[in-house]
């Protein structure tokens, strides 16, 4: 494998297209692999533009071992191990003209054993994680597709996510607390499966945020983006992008934030190419359909948000970006 097939650029755009409710800015990451290799999206990349040259990766499946005994040696390596692990990435990145350097997601995509592994922060499924602690009933009605699911506690995106899924390989999805959701299938058509399980569930649940499913990102932008809601860290990247994000928004002063550009400046940003905006917007937008629907919902631990922020292989995905 050189470069991504069809099927998954196909994946990755109809993710990616559903920005900001499946995914902001350059987060998420995508995969297929072969007996030899692994074509991930690179660090950095906006998930609809994976099939541009350098925006994907290749990792040999033989660097798996390399990846194995890091995780062995986890607890001695002690606050060492996610340098190594951001070092274990660049070896493992096959170097080319037109090859980028792998997701920090590397780990868990190569260690999952199915075709094509999906991961996304979509606001449905942090909010379907929150519910299944009140009742779990919620989830056998959704789930009518059959899906074998797989609840993981709140963890550090990286090499700990990727620890605690080596225990947990053999899942059809992954529901990652306060984070996102992973997917993992033998063809495309687990996306599918997952969107028709995650429509089921908003709308018993929350009906109103459904109608945004249905409109294009620029819409949903022209509406979520401009609301005014609590600056709250409800998923990983608030953290890593909160130092450029709270520069964008300004307090309204009844304990809010709003982004004040006018609706025509905002719905140029992806015609310009201005994707550090349009990061920030897509952030911003995610965290306000949360506040609006689900204002309990709770924030991500303010240590773990730091932590997060600091991680090496998260510094490096700030340096990189379209
Ligand atoms: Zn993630």
């Amino acid at each position: 494998m050189n470069k991504p097939s069809e099927a998954l650029i196909a994946l990755s755009q109809k993710i990616g297209q559903r920005a900001p409710l499946w995914v902001q800015g350059n987060g998420g990451n995508i995969s297929e692999k072969n007996a030899s290799d692994l074509c991930i999206k690179a660090s950095g990349v906006r998930l609809e533009h994976m099939e541009y040259p350098g925006n994907f990766a290749i990792v040999a499946t033989s660097h798996q071992e390399a990846l194995d005994n890091l995780l062995s040696k986890k607890k001695e390596l002690n606050e060492n191990v996610e340098a190594c692990y951001f070092k274990w990435i660049q070896d493992a990145s096959m170097k080319g003209e037109n090859l980028g350097r792998a997701s920090m997601e590397t780990g868990f995509h190569l260690l999952l054993t199915k075709k094509f592994v999906l991961h996304f922060h979509s606001v449905a499924s942090l909010l379907l994680s929150h519910e299944l602690k009140k009742n779990m009933n919620i989830l056998h009605e959704a789930n009518t597709e059959g899906l074998n699911i797989c609840l993981m506690n709140l963890l550090s995106p990286g090499l700990e996510l990727t620890q605690a899924l080596k225990e947990e390989k053999e899942h059809d999805a992954y529901l990652l607390d306060s984070h996102g959701v992973i997917l993992q299938g033998e063809d495309d058509q687990i996306l599918e499966q997952w969107n028709r399980l995650e429509t089921r569930f908003l709308e018993r649940q929350y009906p109103g945020l459904l109608v945004f499913y249905h409109k294009s990102e620029n819409e949903v932008l022209r509406h979520l983006g401009r609301l005014k809601s609590p600056m709250r860290f409800y998923f990983p990247d608030t953290a890593v992008y909160y130092a450029e994000l709270i520069e964008y928004i300004i307090p309204t002063g009844d304990g809010e934030f709003e982004i004040t550009e006018p609706e025509k400046k905002i719905l140029e940003y992806a015609v310009t190419k201005n994707w550090k905006k349009l990061n920030l917007l897509e952030i911003w937008a995610a965290t306000v359909a949360i506040n609006k629907y689900c204002p309990e919902f709770p924030e991500i631990p303010e240590a773990l948000a730091a932590s997060i922020a600091n991680l090496p292989s998260e510094v490096f995905r700030k340096t990189r970006g379209n």
